[in-house]
């Protein structure tokens, strides 16, 4: 498996989300907490990471899906964590 180099269909430099100078695909860093597993009943192997729609309200939106999705709309794409040998 070859993901390649990052997405940069405008030949800019790697950055940060918030720059203007940064590859299209420059979505910064997920933050890993110590309860995430590539082993046992918890391991995130094989789980998706979705794109949605909507900005995920964090719970606290007031809306009757807050408390379950975010409110964050749609799945506009997907990926699904694996391993690279
Ligand atoms: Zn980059």
């Amino acid at each position: 498996m070859d993901e390649g180099a990052h997405f940069n269909p405008a030949g800019k430099e790697h950055g940060a989300p918030e720059d203007e100078n940064r590859h299209a695909g420059d979505l910064g860093n997920v933050i890993v907490g110590e309860d995430d597993s590539l082993s046992g009943p918890n391991s995130i192997i094989g789980r998706a990471v979705v794109v949605h729609a909507d900005p995920d309200d964090l719970g606290k939106g007031g809306h009757e899906l807050s408390k379950s999705t975010g409110n964050a709309g749609g799945r506009l794409a997907c990926g699904i964590i694996g391993l690279q040998a």
